[in-house]
């Protein structure tokens, strides 16, 4: 089969590969009908993911059609459509019954991380029964495709971000993660939702969409002045909650700026570089930071919300590819070619 793996120094190429097949009895196997490219995909590219290995199939958002399961696996069978967690989680050890799944002691983020991805016709995926939520029928693949990565994170962001109706919640960065995370974040009655980004098209794009009541580009302008016009939007006290969804060289430090003080700070954003932390500036804002990576379990409850028609991801599809073309559809995501979201691929012709 076909597969794009990367090489562990910073070059990815579309490679023959031999077809998965089931390794333990709790896995199973998919055939991908619909993936896309993720930044941590280009963090790994970069070098910047230290656990990533080399020679793997790169890709863990993904939704296929079930092909063949282990005896382990309970709750699927071929033929069964779903979408996969970007995360491998147990579902029994101390972080599993907490809903951290994120630091399951038998599992993390495996897939295109540690063992081969979904950017190929087929992949194994590990502990099936927790990885997969099933598709209904009346949701499509593409409605379902960034379920297990970047919509579970906007989900994750925005519950942690303590949003009660009527709050000012501002959101750094709105990609693709930013806008899910808008998206989710609306659906608490939020007084407002502030965009933040450099970007003049996705700000648009979070305006236009309705997910964003204020817009902010902080080119040209200083902390200060971008604190000033959150203040200025906030009743004079800055954002209830703030979400960064980012991860730039300044948006940390903005994140903290702009919160008033005893707000929740959610830091979804993964950084190539360590931040500042700067406590004697901060001392008395009294903010609560929580940071790290999605614990994407509950999806469910998400795919409950696609089904009714409350959450509705299609406008982050920008151009969809055949796994043929995905070296295209990588420099097309990574340079943000005519304002490229997301980039589906599609199966290989
Ligand atoms: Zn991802
Ligand atoms: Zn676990």
């Amino acid at each position: 089969m076909k597969a794009l793996v990367h090489d562990g120094h910073r070059t990815i190429a579309l490679l023959d590969r031999p077809r998965p097949h089931l390794i333990d009895p709790t896995d199973a196997i998919v055939r991908v009908t619909r993936s896309t490219i993720c930044t941590s995909d280009l963090h790994i590219m970069r070098g910047a993911v230290p656990r990533a290995l080399p020679d793997t199939v790169l890709g863990h958002e993904f939704v296929g059609v079930v092909e063949e399961v282990g005896p382990g696996v309970t709750r699927f069978s071929p033929g069964d459509r779903v979408a996969v967690n970007c995360e491998t989680f147990c579902g029994e050890c101390f972080f599993c019954k907490r809903g951290w799944v994120n630091n399951c002691e038998h599992g993390g983020w495996l897939l295109g991380c540690t063992i081969d991805g979904c950017q190929a016709e087929y992949v194994r995926v590990p502990l099936a029964d927790n990885a997969f939520t099933r598709i209904p029928e009346r949701v499509s693949d593409e409605d379902a495709l960034f379920l297990g990565d970047i919509l579970a994170t906007g989900w994750w962001g925005a519950r942690l971000a303590e949003i009660e109706p009527g709050s000012s919640v501002a959101v750094i960065g709105a990609g693709p993660v930013g806008l899910t995370t808008m998206m989710c974040a609306r659906l608490m009655n939020p007084g407002s939702i502030i965009a933040l980004d450099v970007d003049e098209a996705r700000l648009r794009c979070a305006i236009d969409h309705g997910l964003a009541d204020i817009a902010i580009n902080p080119t040209g302008k200083s902390q200060t002045e971008v604190e000033a016009l959150v203040r200025e939007a906030t009743h004079g006290r800055g954002a209830d909650a703030v979400i960064e969804a980012a991860g730039s060289s300044t948006t940390f430090e903005a994140a903290w700026r702009i919160a008033r003080p005893n707000a929740v700070v959610v830091v979804s954003a993964m950084y190539e570089q360590d931040q500042v932390l700067p406590l004697p500036q901060m001392y008395g804002k009294n903010l609560i930071f929580k940071t790290g990576g999605v614990d994407a379990s509950g999806l469910d409850e998400v795919m409950a919300l696609i089904e009714a028609g409350k959450l509705d991801t299609g406008l982050l599809i920008s151009k969809r590819y055949p796994l043929n073309d995905i070296l295209d559809a990588y420099r097309a995501f990574e340079a943000r070619e005519d304002d490229c979201l997301k980039a589906v691929i599609t199966p290989w012709e």
